[in-house]
């Protein structure tokens, strides 16, 4: 339901938080991070309830975060608000860590190709779908860009996807349809929204994503292309916002 992302040498976790926290006003049931540890892996903390709750857990079980994460509030539609269901969900053998809004319609197709190929699903989610197969994916060609172009082009119904993964540190993919996404422009730091309140505290340079588009971003870029990988053009604007 909020949808933050950022890459960028400053606190990631607090970042990530603090983009929740401006989303909360949307209401969710659920919330999670994934980063980068310092020791390059995946790392995930996720809860179903209140933001608050995900904070004790940083608390108990912290993360040492180096400059790549993503973070969410779930308001549930397929499986119920648990933990297990809660994003981020993982794929590639938790290299990968993605997270979702909406819903995917052609979920139980897929999950059944890859049930198929011996694939085990840990949650009840259609998002968890979209991790295995981005993961699948990247297992076989090496290289998220490519990978998550090829399974959103796949993907039916409403959808903002964040994606990243171990191997690419730096960089985290987004793509929208039907569904809100917004990047933040920042000074050696970029961010991803679903709305301009994830990153507002940061920035205020804004690029609205149009409809069926993908943007990739690294600390010092931000490039957006169709769901064919051709490039497209896109420009700035300030977000007016009163604190
Ligand atoms: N359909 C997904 C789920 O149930 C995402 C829901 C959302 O937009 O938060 O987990």
């Amino acid at each position: 339901c909020g949808i933050v992302g950022y890459v960028g040498p400053n606190d990631t976790v607090e970042a990530l938080i603090t983009g929740l926290r401006r989303l909360e006003y949307r209401g969710y049931d659920s919330a999670g991070i994934a980063v980068i540890d310092e020791g390059g892996e995946i790392a995930v903390r996720k809860r179903s309830g209140k933001l608050a709750r995900l904070e004790e857990l940083l608390e108990v079980n912290p993360v040492q975060a180096a400059g790549t994460g993503i973070g969410h509030t779930r308001w549930a539609t397929h499986g119920g608000p648990t933990d297990a269901n809660a994003h981020p969900h993982l794929g590639d053998g938790g290299k990968l860590a993605l997270i979702h809004n909406g819903i995917v319609e052609n979920f139980a197709e897929l999950r059944s190709e890859l049930e198929a190929d011996g694939l085990e699903l840990i949650s009840e989610t259609d998002t968890e779908v979209v991790a295995a197969l981005v993961g699948r994916e990247v297992a076989r060609h090496g290289d998220l860009e490519t990978a998550f172009r090829t399974v959103v082009a796949r993907l039916s119904g409403t959808f903002t996807l964040l994606a990243m993964h171990r191997d690419e540190p730096g960089k985290v993919v987004a793509a929208r349809h039907h569904s809100p996404l917004v990047v933040g422009i920042g000074e050696g730091e970029n961010f991803l929204g679903s709305d301009v309140a994830a990153f507002v505290s940061s920035t205020r340079r804004a690029v609205a994503v149009d409809e069926d588009n993908i943007a990739i971003i690294t600390p010092e870029e931000v490039r957006i292309t169709d769901f064919a990988g051709n490039p497209v053009e896109f420009s700035e604007y300030e977000v007016q916002w009163d604190a």
